[in-house]
């Protein structure tokens, strides 16, 4: 029987299977190989990145044959990186480190009201920070590659697309081309950042995040571009680096989280360094014989235009996934019209039974790497290891690491009101001065927090966001209590732990309705 009739005969038994509300991907992997035994692999991964490499690890511990495909296609100005995806190579690991050489900055100018000698002028060296950022992500390439060994993962440096729904084409670095047919395929190729094709000069002479963290040249004088995760983030850390740094945005900061939060998120930095341009958007980009680029903007209000010159550009505007190439069409996997990402179900199955999607590739769900492991763990477990467990996309925390950090989980409070009305949500909140701001005089205003919760019963506590120093080790904590159904009693009646700035979430104790200050005063 050819492949493309045991697709439709797949689909025809999901059809039936899913009608009778009883369809699992193991049931349908079952079928597949009881009735074809000439597979070369149980499965194929497409994408080594978080969820890729997650989803292959797991699936060979069952004892399968297992296949990951990893290429990095290089970036409009040629950056390219080795194994393990955007979040080891030029995502979360280079974010993380980036910020906390600015964090050290700051904490050296602190040092000096704790009574440490430190020199006057203090600067940071670029030309050391990215070979030190560097080393340790090559150590994780490393790293990866001996794991996929270990585990007897077969890992092709090379670039899969579909031939048919059981075959794949993988060309390699060199040029040579395989095939490979397998049972089962995952696709996680994450995405890439975006750039206005509508503005002349973007692509031409900005970068993205893929080309920051490995630039050998100081960013100098920077304009970043976008107001969400990554443009807040980007122009932070370079701020506290030192470098004179403007952030333009076309409307409002973190679209999608508690508008409260972000506007005290940017007012931090915005008192702390970063320039913002509000209400703007860049027209083109032109770069002089000096390399300098003379950025034209408007402000989206008034129209008018303004003109300033910048040694780098850094366009963080979203991403957008990596579905062209792959010959979806040839495999019959739909892909969601707008944003071609992949549309799959709740246990991330693409339109194709045998083929499944996670990460950041997959609609509607949130691009972070812990939430593209656990999904791609969780699916090797269903399709080999005979488990009915199902990646749960609720409450799931997460934090920006802006200079000052926030972290959340759980509903905004905008959306908690739009969800419950108004009328049947407590908010309580605080603002608070760390200690360890008080000796150097550092600038506590938007030290914040809230829970947002219901009336009823017990209050159970629907959002929680803490605006502070170390937010995504704070709120990790407090995301595993809400998933035990925290409730607001719950949490006031856990005894802090002093004197920490975590202590203030189980001390809250002013509502927003009763109007009182909120301001935590004393020890
Ligand atoms: P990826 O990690 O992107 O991996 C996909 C891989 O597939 C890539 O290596 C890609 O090159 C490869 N590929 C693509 N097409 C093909 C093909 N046809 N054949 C073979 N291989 C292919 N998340 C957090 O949780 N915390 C953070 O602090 C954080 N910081 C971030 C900072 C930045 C600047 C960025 C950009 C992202 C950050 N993220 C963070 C998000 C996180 O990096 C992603 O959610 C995560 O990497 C998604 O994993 P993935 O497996 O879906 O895709
Ligand atoms: P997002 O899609 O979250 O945000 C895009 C931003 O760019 C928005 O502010 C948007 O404004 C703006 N924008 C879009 N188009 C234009 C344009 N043409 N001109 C000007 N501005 C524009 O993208 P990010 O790249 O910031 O983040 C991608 C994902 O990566 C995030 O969703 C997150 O899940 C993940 N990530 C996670 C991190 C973490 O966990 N700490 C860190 C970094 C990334 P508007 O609101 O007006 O649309």
């Amino acid at each position: 029987m050819s492949f493309v009739k045991h697709s439709a005969r797949l689909k025809h038994i999901t059809r039936h299977l899913n009608a009778h509300k009883s369809v699992t991907s193991a049931a349908v992997a079952h079928v597949f190989s009881r009735s074809t035994n000439s597979q070369e692999y149980d499965l194929i991964v497409i994408g080594g990145g978080s969820g890729g490499l997650a989803c292959s690890n797991e699936a060979a511990k069952y004892g399968k044959k297992v296949a990951v495909l990893d290429y990095v296609s290089p970036s409009p100005q040629g950056s390219a990186w080795g194994l393990g995806g955007t979040c080891v190579n030029v995502g979360c690991i280079p974010k993380k480190l980036m910020h906390q050489a600015a964090l050290l900055g700051e904490s050296i100018k602190d040092a000096r009201h704790f009574g440490w000698n430190v020199p006057d002028n203090i600067s940071l060296s670029w030309e050391k920070l990215v070979p030190a950022v560097q080393n340790h992500i090559k150590s994780l390439n490393w790293g990866h590659r001996v794991k996929l060994h270990n585990n007897k993962v077969e890992y092709l440096n090379a670039k899969g697309s579909f031939l048919d729904p059981h075959t794949i084409k993988a060309v390699l670095q060199n040029g040579t081309e395989k095939t490979l047919r397998a049972e089962n395929f995952v696709i996680a190729v994450g995405g890439r950042p975006r750039f206005p094709f509508e503005v002349p000069g973007a692509m031409q002479y900005g970068i993205s995040s893929d080309d920051l963290f490995s630039s050998e040249k100081p960013p100098g004088k920077t304009l970043v571009i976008g107001a969400s995760y990554v443009a807040l983030e980007c122009a932070g850390f370079l701020t506290g680096l030192g470098f004179d740094t403007s952030l333009m945005m076309r409307s409002i900061p973190l679209r999608g989280f508690d508008q409260q939060m972000s506007q005290l998120v940017s007012d931090y930095m915005e008192n702390h360094g970063t320039r913002f341009l509000k209400h703007c958007v860049p027209v083109r980009v032109d770069k002089d014989d000096r390399g300098l680029l003379h950025v034209t903007w408007k402000e989206t209000e008034t129209g008018k235009s303004h003109q300033e010159t910048f040694e780098t550009v850094l366009f963080a505007i979203g991403r957008d996934p990596e579905t062209s190439q792959l010959n979806l069409e040839r495999a019959g996997v739909e892909v969601h019209q707008q944003t071609k990402k992949i549309v799959g179900n709740n246990s991330e199955q693409t339109t194709v039974p045998h083929i499944f999607a996670i990460g950041d590739v997959l609609q509607d769900r949130p691009e972070l790497t812990p939430v593209a492991i656990r999904a791609g763990k969780l699916l090797a477990d269903r399709l080999f290891g005979g488990s009915d467990i199902l990646m749960d996309y609720d409450k799931v925390p997460t934090t920006v690491f802006t200079p000052l950090e926030y972290g959340t989980v759980g509903l905004s409070e905008e959306k908690a009101i739009d969800m419950y009305g108004e009328d049947k949500i407590e908010v309580y909140h605080a603002f608070y001065i760390p200690l360890e701001f008080i000796v150097p005089g550092r600038n506590a205003e938007q030290c914040y927090m809230k829970a947002v919760c219901l009336r009823e019963g017990d209050q159970p506590v629907v959002g929680l966001h803490f605006i502070g120093p170390s937010a995504g080790e704070v709120i990790q904590g407090f995301s595993a209590a809400m998933r035990c159904g925290l409730t607001y009693e719950s949490l006031s009646s856990t005894v802090g732990i002093h004197p920490t700035c975590a202590e203030v979430v189980v001390k809250m104790h002013i509502t927003k309705r009763s109007g009182l200050d909120p301001t935590v005063t004393g020890c």
